[in-house]
């Protein structure tokens, strides 16, 4: 099975994006990069120098609902005509409009964000609108965990490996132990474990940095020899990924617990405090890292915490 790693330019801060063509029947792509000329562009010159023609594509496979990766899905649809595209039914938000944003905006209210930062990021959700096409629910195939694609010369399995998005997957190949993991596993950064509502109860926040865990686990279960991410080269020490991954998350924890006091702090605080500098979609991120860590310690039993109003106070244990 021939895995060909396609690079396109997106507009985003990550830089670009990596998508990937399995080479063979039925011709596929995992994931497509931003609803961009330049990003359509690039990709109609990867599958060119590979013999191929966006209408030669069969499936339409995303590893998860962010626009750098699904952008182009629509499009590459129509093109291609009776293409089928594939998600995961936890990949809720992007997929009708971006993000659900009443969800959303009770996750930021309930973590403390001001009411004009709030605002800013909804303008910053109205601008990254346009670089994704949202998809009805009857529009797409549901991605299952453990079930396979099959392909003329062999298979990928499903992994569900939720964390960075409720509905993030991986794909196995398990003849060498390949997997294309999307933003699930990257080299150079450690991906955010995005605050998402529950997708089983949206009025709940998605526990993303203990399923992050546990995917990052899972993955490491099957001894990977090579993982191509989402962004950045493949990784071909997942083993050693791993661990640093676990040491940052670590370390992370207990900045994040030091810095909750007797007298309480909002995740927003603890955001401020842990990226003053933070600035546009890295306020977000900053946000959902905090949120992250907070949830994790607090499950832990190393803080304790107490609604106020309609936010949550974070306090030390005395
Ligand atoms: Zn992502
Ligand atoms: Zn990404």
């Amino acid at each position: 099975m021939r895995v060909v790693p396609i690079s396109l330019p997106t507009p985003f801060y990550i830089g670009p994006v990596n998508v990937y063509l399995i080479a063979e029947d039925p011709l596929t792509i995992i994931d497509t990069g931003p609803k961009t000329k330049e990003a359509i562009e690039a990709l109609r010159a990867g599958l060119r120098k590979e013999g191929f023609l966006v209408s030669d594509l069969r499936r339409i496979i995303l590893t998860h609902a962010h626009e750098d990766h699904c952008g182009l899905a629509r499009s590459l649809r129509d093109e291609a005509k009776n293409a089928e595209v594939f998600v995961h039914n936890w990949e809720t938000g992007h997929r009708h409009r971006r993000l659900e944003y009443e969800e959303h905006l009770n996750l930021l209210v309930r973590a403390g964000v001001p009411g004009d930062e709030i605002e800013r990021m909804r303008s910053l959700y109205d601008r990254m609108r346009k670089y994704a096409d949202s998809f009805g629910d009857d529009e797409f195939t549901a991605l299952w965990d453990e079930a396979e694609l099959e392909f003329e010369s062999g298979s990928l399995r499903i992994l569900h490996t939720p964390g960075h998005t409720p509905g993030s997957c991986s794909f196995l190949r398990e003849a060498d132990r390949t997997i294309i993991a999307g933003d699930c596993v990257l080299k150079r950064i450690t991906p955010n474990p995005v605050l998402s509502p529950d997708p089983l109860d949206p009025s709940r926040r998605f526990p993303s940095l203990a399923e992050y865990m546990v995917s990052l686990s899972r993955l490491r279960a099957f001894a990977p020899t090579l993982v191509y991410g989402g962004h950045g080269e493949p990784i071909r020490d997942y083993e050693e990924l791993f661990h640093r991954y676990f040491r940052a998350f670590q370390e992370r924890q207990s900045q994040v617990v030091g810095l909750v006091p007797k007298n309480g702090v909002t995740a927003w605080d603890v955001a401020l405090k842990m990226f003053p500098k933070a600035d546009d979609v890295h306020r977000f991120l900053s946000v959902s890292e905090a949120v992250a860590h907070l949830d994790m310690a607090y499950s832990e039993g190393k803080i304790s915490y107490e609604p106020n109003g309609s936010t949550e106070v974070y306090q030390q244990i005395a």
